[in-house]
């Protein structure tokens, strides 16, 4: 007898019920490896629709999953909910009606290059690391990131000219 698995389901019973329509949240680490950095999922919700067809099976699905994420600009840990939907016939030589894997391929695209922890996240300072989100920092930087304003840059010599 095979193992029963939430994302697996015999292709006669999917027939004889008229279809499925199922939401789970798995524990995330059943799919943590389809992340890059597995120890960023948190949470894990997967919808899946399985429709009847004449002489297949539709699975329709959405994968939701919360992660946790550093901002790419100033590196504050953040949560972020992304989602992803999915759809895979079956035809009716199966015997199975095995989700799993598009559900890993659907997740496995989830995660994001880069996150902002806002649109506008002023990121931090070249100079002296400080998160200018939370506070101000004195050093100059009209234009960030260039060599030529941190050059100018002298400390030791507040009043300036
Ligand atoms: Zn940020
Ligand atoms: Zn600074």
């Amino acid at each position: 007898m095979q193992e029963k698995d939430p994302f697996v389901f015999k292709y006669e019973d999917v027939v004889a019920a008229g279809g499925h329509d199922i939401r789970l949240a798995p524990e995330p680490a059943l799919f943590a490896d389809a992340f890059e950095n597995p120890a960023a999922l948190k949470k894990l919700e997967i919808e899946l629709i399985l429709s009847v067809g004449g002489d297949s099976v539709l699975a329709e699905g959405v994968v939701r999953a919360e992660l946790q994420l550093e901002c790419s600009r100033c590196g504050e840990p953040l949560t972020r909910t992304f989602e992803d939907s999915f759809d895979e016939v079956y035809p009716d030589t199966v015997e199975y009606i095995d989700t799993r894997e598009v559900i890993r391929e659907t997740a496995g695209i989830l995660s994001p290059i880069k996150v902002l922890c806002a649109e506008d996240c002023k990121g931090r300072c070249l100079v002296c690391g400080t998160n200018r989100n939370k506070k101000p920092c004195g050093c100059r930087q009209e234009k960030s990131g260039s060599f030529e304003a941190l050059k100018d840059f002298k400390p030791g010599h507040p009043g300036g000219k």
